[in-house]
């Protein structure tokens, strides 16, 4: 325990050399999109954990975007606990037209804030981590269980930086993700993102349209735009159903929307629509999966479809999810429960609340992280990182030291802590 007391020391004393190296991150331009810019900032930190002991894999997910997984093998790390921490490198883009006080990648540090891209979500949580690292590893630790630190890309724009850390067979027994979370521990609900396209198997001139929609016109034929009006009333009957029928605690009645978000349809104004696309974002609760929104959402389309004469022998077409939205226009969030009496959930919030002297909030994340993906993988995670949402992705966007401060000495006697745990 003397040990840990001295870490924890050293985070106040030590703390110009974090705040810096909250500076160095914040300074590489890594916003996604445009995405492909991390090349850089990805070998700063493997060089990073290499120098405090980690052995690095480093691949990559999509051109000039690499993911990083630095391993610190443990001493008895078949006994011992093992341990991920993940954060995202990729931080919002900024908008030309933003007022920012400087520079958004020249951060600023005034009063209690560092200010900059990507000081909330979630450079300020992936330093503090890596601080944490280096503190163990200069007080000469050797940790028990395995350490695995993950810096993926993507997560800003639903790409699979952290499903492909778990596809490549990392897995521990608990994962903490440091995303912006307000020093929360949080679950989260789930998003995934689909195409419902109404296509005619024959495409018309505009001359027709009298003869499709009059009596005596004789042709059976649709609008696929009009067509689509009768989808989303489905979906908004849909959406209400769930509203009424679905709760999950912490988190407000009604947040699992459905939500018609882009619509594109129709090739010239000289033709009858004979095709129409709705892109939507289905929002659903941390207690259900992906695969199964998805299914509801179908067959009540599907239903839907049955009740109209031309839909029924054009039925809707459903495409699911997809790995970017940048490249695939479609992404998926899985959710994130998280069990309260875990012991590596009750080991952290002790560990808070001996750093803050108060209790933990536990609650659901109003937004989604990259957690799902250890949920999906079978993997125990808790989101719990600085900074809050009012900040993330907003101008200005700013991290307070102080809960820097006081994330850093959870998180070293956290990961101390568990790794002393036998399995
Ligand atoms: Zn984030």
């Amino acid at each position: 325990m003397d040990k840990l007391k001295f870490l924890i020391n050293q985070v106040d004393q030590r703390k110009d050399e974090m705040i810096e190296l909250v500076k160095t991150l914040i300074s590489y331009q890594t916003p996604a999109p445009p995405a492909r810019n991390t090349a850089e900032a990805q070998a700063f930190i493997a060089s990073f954990l290499k120098r405090h002991g980690f052995e690095i894999d480093m691949w990559d997910v999509y051109p000039g975007d690499p993911n990083v997984v630095g391993t610190l093998k443990g001493s008895q790390s078949t006994e011992y606990k093992s341990l991920i921490l993940n954060g995202h490198i990729d931080v919002a883009e900024v908008n030309p037209e933003e007022k920012w006080e400087g520079n958004p990648f020249t951060p600023i540090v005034r009063d209690d804030c560092i200010i900059g891209r990507g000081a909330a979500d979630m450079k300020g949580g992936l330093a503090g981590a890596l601080f944490a690292i280096k503190l163990l590893h200069e007080a000469n630790i050797e940790l028990p269980g395995d350490l695995f630190f993950q810096s993926v890309i993507g997560e800003e724009v639903g790409e699979a930086g952290t499903l492909q850390c778990c596809n490549r067979g990392y897995k521990a027994d608990f994962a903490v993700v440091v995303d912006t979370s307000d020093l929360h521990i949080q679950g989260q609900g789930g998003v995934i993102t689909g195409w419902i396209t109404l296509k005619s198997d024959q495409t018309y001139h505009d001359a027709t349209r009298r003869s499709m929609i009059h009596a005596g016109g004789k042709l059976v034929a649709a609008s696929a735009i009009e067509k689509m009006m009768k989808i989303i009333d489905g979906l908004q009957e849909l959406e209400r159903h769930w509203a009424i029928t679905k709760s999950y605690p912490g988190i407000p009645a009604g947040a699992n929307t459905i939500n018609p978000a882009v619509i594109e349809g129709g090739r010239h104004a000289a033709f009858v629509a004979d095709e129409c696309r709705l892109w939507i974002t289905v929002h659903f609760y941390p207690d259900e999966t992906h695969e199964q929104v998805a299914k509801e959402v179908e067959e009540h389309i599907k239903n839907v479809a049955q009740g109209d004469i031309w839909l029924r022998d054009h039925p809707p077409i459903f495409t699911w999810g997809g790995s970017s939205m940048i490249e695939e226009r479609g992404e998926i969030f899985p959710s994130l429960e998280v069990d309260p009496f875990n012991p590596a959930v009750t080991l952290l919030a002790a560990a808070h609340k001996q750093v803050s002297g108060k209790e933990v909030v536990q609650d659901v994340s109003p937004t989604v992280t990259d957690g799902g993906w250890f949920g999906d993988a079978g993997v125990p995670a808790v989101i719990y990182g600085p900074g809050n949402l009012m900040n993330a992705h907003s101008v200005n966007e700013q991290v307070s030291i102080e809960q820097l401060v006081e994330f850093t000495k959870v998180l070293v006697s956290f990961i101390y802590q568990w790794s002393h745990q036998e399995k």
